[in-house]
């Protein structure tokens, strides 16, 4: 397994990737978990846990979302996922422009390592590629004509997929 100096740098942010919003406005679902955290519900994907296990494994991941701090609690318990950093400007704004702007230096440096920087959020084809340095890499999960709002696992990069830790890829 390679040193977390060595892995890919992976922004996750929930609502959208993590918690499917098209079906908590839908009917509900028997592929989805419901996860009830600070007052809200989430519904995430039965394959989530193991995907996001993976990923915490072959590549160092931040938070990057309005739950900031609160993505550590009950949905890192449902993950079963240890407490991730978190990208927090230090307001409590529940917008989303914040994010960039938090996130430019942790991805700046991960870069300047030699590092992939991969930030997952549903951007609805609002790429933030100008607030970001150059080489971050986006993936959109509401992006058109596909606007999952959720993350699926055959969208992720082919480089990111072929990573191994020996348990799973
Ligand atoms: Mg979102």
């Amino acid at each position: 397994m390679k040193s977390i100096q060595q892995r890919p740098l992976v922004l996750l942010d929930v609502d959208g990737v993590l918690n499917d919003l098209k079906v908590l406005r839908g009917t509900p679902s028997e592929d989805h978990d419901y996860v009830p955290s600070h007052g809200y519900r989430l519904a995430v994907p039965k394959y989530m846990p193991g995907l996001i296990q993976w990923l915490c494994r072959v590549a160092e991941v931040h938070w990057c979302t309005t739950w900031r701090q609160r993505a550590n609690d009950e949905l890192a318990a449902h993950l079963g996922i240890s407490a991730l950093p978190v990208i927090d400007d230090g307001t409590n704004d529940r917008h989303v422009d914040w994010k960039a702007r938090a996130a430019h230096d942790v991805a700046a440096q991960a870069l300047r390592d030699g590092r992939r920087v991969l930030w997952i959020e549903d951007f609805y084809d609002d790429i933030p590629s100008d607030e970001m340095p150059e080489g971050v890499e986006f993936l959109d999960t509401a992006g058109y004509p596909e606007v999952n709002q959720v993350l699926d696992p055959f969208t992720l990069p082919a480089w990111l997929l072929a990573l191994s830790d020996g348990q799973a890829a």
